[in-house]
């Protein structure tokens, strides 16, 4: 009988904890891809990452080849269909073990039972193994033995486990006595997904994932506490896209982070630190979606503020998702996120706390449009995100400390490098005006007026909110 590593949201063989251990065996090993494009749609990931997902399935399959594994691909429509695709796949191929990482996410879970449940119907098991995570959920609990709410707790009680724990990467996979047949083309595969102009802009696979986490900590990581708010200069990793489909694995990242600050997990190079710190944000919230199924669902964390009669105006709604709100800062987040599936964290602050505190536009609606567009669409992120800038999330913003969009743009983009860039119309605007033309110079330049004035707006949502604090029991 052979064994098959059921690939998903963990595409390379680096550091690939199912991989490995299905490495372990003498029997012949396969790996399966089976692609999901319609429930893709269903968690609104748009056509940019789906075509990163599969260009990024061939580089694992060229992977494979090199340590003589066939990848199997083959397209289903939704995650049901999924469950029957490897029921088939097993039984063509003798499969009677199947490895596979574990996801944290409602219908992922969802799949996953179904999934065992079928296949040990043929006395198929399925062996699990944690990777979403460097720690696994579960093992960060508050000492009454439940999740936590608040990051600064979980984020110390996170280093004192990690720091009694060695963490090294798995070595790499040998490479098995296997033929592989000729399967389906690199071709075949991408026709699925038409690219989009957006995927140019990123090149698929791991040794791109490795080629820029060497780059980020040669040339960046040091200053990254003072650089990484400075939207202008690509001073942060810009690994997100490459973690959220798992073509490099989170403990790759914290280890090269830890190698580099000498071994230490909470002293030395405070770059190194304050990215470490980040990792550790992207863990509490995978932790948060583990523990919250609902989040999967659309629920608010803070459940009382679903009485905020929130606005689901379309017109104001598309002129944020356009970049034309009249707010240089703000139009240029957008029109960054639409020309290159990607944005930067300071301004992806800035555009969230924009539609949802001076549009009042419902959060779901940001956050969906961000799930379309963005190349590192991430469930737990983007939902952690969102619902920390609309001040309805765990540990999130306080609800009446709005970004003034202007006051941000000129503390970090103080030259309007990062506004000229991406708002060309306002390229020859004067230092004094870029944060906010006159009245004239945006008729000069075909750029709009402010869709909102900033103290009405931000007045508006802070007594919004305060109205659902006077409902609430004393
Ligand atoms: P770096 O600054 O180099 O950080 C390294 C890695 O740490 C990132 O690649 C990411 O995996 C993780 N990370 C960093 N900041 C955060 C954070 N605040 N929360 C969770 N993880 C973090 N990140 C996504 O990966 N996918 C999303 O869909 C996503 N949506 C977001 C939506 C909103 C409204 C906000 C405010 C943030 C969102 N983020 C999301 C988090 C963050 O903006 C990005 O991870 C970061 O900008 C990616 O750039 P980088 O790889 O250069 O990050």
């Amino acid at each position: 009988m052979n064994k098959a590593v059921w690939f998903r949201n963990d595409l390379r063989t680096i550091d690939h904890p199912a991989l490995s251990s299905a490495l372990c065996s003498k029997n012949r090993v396969f790996g399966f891809y089976i692609y999901t494009p319609k429930q893709l749609e269903q968690h609104h990931v748009g056509k940019v990452k789906r075509h990163f997902i599969l260009q990024n399935v061939v580089c694992l399959k060229n992977e494979l080849q090199n340590i003589g594994i066939p990848l199997v691909i083959v397209r289903g429509k939704t995650y049901a269909d999924s469950v029957k695709k490897l029921e088939k796949l097993c039984k063509t191929h003798h499969i009677n073990e199947v490895f596979a990482n574990t996801e944290l996410e409602l219908n992922e879970k969802k799949r996953d039972t179904l999934a065992e449940q079928a296949l040990a119907k043929t006395h198929t098991q399925i062996k699990w193994f944690n990777d979403q995570t460097l720690l696994p959920p579960g093992t960060i609990m508050t000492d009454k033995g439940s999740p936590f709410r608040v990051f600064s707790p979980f984020k110390k009680s996170w280093l004192k486990q990690i720091e009694s724990q060695s963490i090294s990467p798995l070595p790499k996979p040998r490479k098995p006595n296997q033929n592989i047949e000729p399967d389906l083309e690199e071709q075949d595969i991408l026709k699925w997904e038409p690219s989009q102009p957006q995927n140019d802009y990123w090149k698929p696979g791991s040794k791109e994932a490795f080629k820029r986490l060497r780059l980020f900590l040669k040339e960046h990581a040091n200053d990254y506490h003072t650089e990484r708010d400075i939207p202008s200069k690509a001073s942060t990793s810009q690994l997100s896209p490459y973690l959220s489909i798992g073509a490099i694995s989170v403990r790759s990242c914290f280890y090269a982070a830890f190698q580099a600050n000498e071994y230490r997990w909470d002293f030395g190079s405070q770059g190194l630190l304050t990215w470490i710190n980040e990792l550790i944000w992207r863990e509490f919230y995978k932790n948060l979606t583990h523990f919250n199924p609902n989040l999967c669902k659309g629920d608010a964390f803070q459940s009382k503020t679903s009485l905020i009669p929130w606005s689901r105006n379309e017109f104001i709604l598309n002129a944020w998702k356009a970049g034309e709100t009249g707010y240089p800062l703000v139009d240029a987040g957008m029109r960054q996120l639409n020309e290159t599936g990607w944005m930067h964290n300071r301004l992806r602050m800035v555009t969230a706390m924009f539609l949802t505190k001076h549009l009042f536009i419902n959060w779901r609606m940001g956050e969906k449009y961000f799930m379309e567009m963005l190349i590192d669409a991430d469930f737990s992120a983007n939902n952690g995100g969102w619902q920390w800038c609309a001040s309805t999330g765990a540990d999130a913003a306080p609800y009446f400390r709005i970004f003034n969009p202007e006051r941000q743009s000129q503390r970090f983009d103080p030259q309007g490098e990062y506004i000229r860039f991406w708002v060309s119309e306002l390229a020859n605007i004067p230092n004094a005006n870029i944060h906010n033309p006159t009245e004239n110079q945006r008729i000069k330049c075909h750029y709009p007026p402010p869709i909102v004035n900033h103290k009405e707006a931000t007045q508006r949502t802070k007594e919004a909110f305060q109205s659902i604090r006077l409902l609430e029991a004393p």
